[in-house]
């Protein structure tokens, strides 16, 4: 038997009309799809709360491992509606934010929001973005109950689409009314993780872990990085990594309040300063944005995902592809494939990262060494890291390697968690079920039934002196596999 060749970086997919039904979702999973996001910018807590418990009830049934993020909307300011749905604005002609208009009555003269304060947070000048960045609009004069603006880019506009500022400074503060009723919801879905959408500040990220804690919830917390401001300041940056498990490079907003050629270094610092910080991280949007409609990516498209995984992204995320889209299954496995062919390089199989560094304690001693006995060992075939936390892979998975990381674990939601963390692959062993004596063997040995190691290979395991106890990782062996 062949050893399987396992992907690495991991493929976060949105639930949407295309793909919610049993049958997609199995589909999905096998095609590759690690963590499904429910997106609360859309649909109802009770249509996430069904959603959720198909996705448990598949990834049981294909004996895999799948996390559940739940997608919080946040301050997402977005226009009313239009009496016709949509209509065409056409470069130099006026166009009105008016908070007097209601639903259903916008035309092309203007329309309304719910936004009160936008008549305090925008000045003559300022360039607005609506429609992910579509449509341009100049803003000539303010008053108290309404914004006039000129096209400066027009085209088709329809109801309840999103604005931005160029530069950023629009959105409230985050947690909205909605987001805390969404949270309320949580408790049934269980997430494995939840996102936060527009995080301003690390007190964003205290405030959602407390009032998830108090539903008896404790999922990993994703601090959706999409606010110019937020960027621009290393603190408020540092002081939201440090509160949070991992970010999202949410590149669809970001990108319209920056513009896509700061964004390019964006990703790159992103992604880095998460993997230093060893926290996960997810680059978004529109990764495959042509396959809504097209059976086949773009060779850009190919190129993106491939880049976000020579960055060292953990994951890379589909939106709109298969939520909505025509081609859920096959874009999966377009970027499985991308990934896979990026993975290649050597650039991110070996790690030079950390060479000059301090360890904090016996773990990520443990942790950083086994990476790099690993890669510089030539018959070792993979790291078995019998854990309870899920701690000791998540530091290993900081480093690059091109060896897979199987994390050994009993509990579930470790399991789930873990399905967000490059490199690492989660297998239920119950470590706590053997003698101190034979647990080693046993995990070799179900290694090796499972397929992933074979007769002479070699193998580095890690755990700690007490089986069963969280955050003691203080063993690391090498072992042949008999
Ligand atoms: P969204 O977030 O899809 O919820 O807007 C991601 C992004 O802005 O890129
Ligand atoms: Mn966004």
């Amino acid at each position: 038997m062949t050893p399987k060749v396992n992907r690495r970086t991991k493929i976060v997919a949105t639930i949407g009309p295309a793909s919610e039904s049993d049958d997609m979702i199995a589909r999905l999973i096998t095609a590759g799809v690690n963590v499904f996001r429910l997106n609360f910018s859309h649909g109802t807590a009770e249509q996430h709360a069904r959603v959720a418990m198909r996705i448990r009830k598949q990834a049981a049934i294909a004996g895999n491992y799948v996390g559940v993020l739940a997608d919080l909307q946040g301050p997402k300011i977005r226009i009313s509606t239009f009496r016709n749905d949509a209509v065409d604005l056409v470069n130099g002609d006026r166009f009105r934010l008016d908070l007097d208009l209601g639903e259903g009555e916008g035309d092309t003269r203007g329309v309304g929001l719910d936004y009160a304060q936008l008549c305090s947070s925008v000045v003559r000048g300022d360039t607005l973005l609506l429609d992910d960045g579509r449509i341009r609009l100049r803003v000539d004069d303010v008053d108290t109950t309404g914004v006039d603006c000129s096209v400066l880019v027009g085209g088709k506009l329809g109801s309840r689409k999103g604005i931005n500022r160029l530069g950023g400074g629009l959105a409230a503060p985050a947690l909205t009314t909605k987001d805390l009723t969404d949270i309320d919801s949580l408790a049934e879905i269980k997430p494995d993780f939840v996102a936060v959408s527009f995080v301003s500040s690390a007190e964003d990220i205290v405030q959602t872990r407390g009032l998830l804690k108090k539903h008896q919830l404790q999922p990993a917390i994703i601090a959706k990085i999409e606010r110019a401001e937020v960027v621009a300041d290393d603190n408020t940056l540092n002081g939201i990594l440090t509160a949070s498990d991992g970010v999202m490079v949410a590149r669809g907003d970001l990108g319209v309040e920056v513009g896509d050629a700061q964004l390019i270094g964006i990703q790159k610092e992103l992604i880095s300063r998460a993997r230093t910080m060893d926290r996960v991280v997810i680059t978004a949007t529109q990764m495959m944005e042509s396959m809504i409609s097209s059976s086949m990516p773009t060779r850009a498209e190919v190129f993106d995902v491939a880049n976000a995984v020579l960055d060292g992204t953990d994951a890379v995320m589909l939106s709109a592809e298969t939520a909505v889209g025509s081609y859920p299954v096959e874009v999966v496995k377009a970027m499985a494939d991308a990934a896979l062919g990026a993975e290649r390089q050597p650039v991110v199989r070996t790690s030079r990262y950390r060479l000059n560094t301090q360890f904090a304690n016996a773990e990520e001693t443990i942790a950083m060494s086994a990476i790099y006995a690993a890669n510089h060992y030539g018959n070792v075939r993979g790291i078995a890291c019998l854990t309870e936390s899920g701690s000791t892979p998540l530091l290993m998975s900081r480093l690059s390697s091109g060896l897979p990381i199987f994390a050994l674990s009993r509990h579930s939601q470790t399991l789930q968690r873990l399905c967000m963390c490059r490199g690492v692959i989660p297998l239920f062993f119950d470590a706590s079920a053997f003698d101190r004596d034979s647990v080693d063997a046993r995990a070799i040995e179900f290694l090796h039934d499972s397929g992933f190691l074979q007769k002479n290979d070699a193998i580095l395991l890690t755990k700690g002196t007490t089986v069963g106890a969280a955050g003691g990782t203080n063993i690391m062996k090498i072992l042949p596999v008999p």
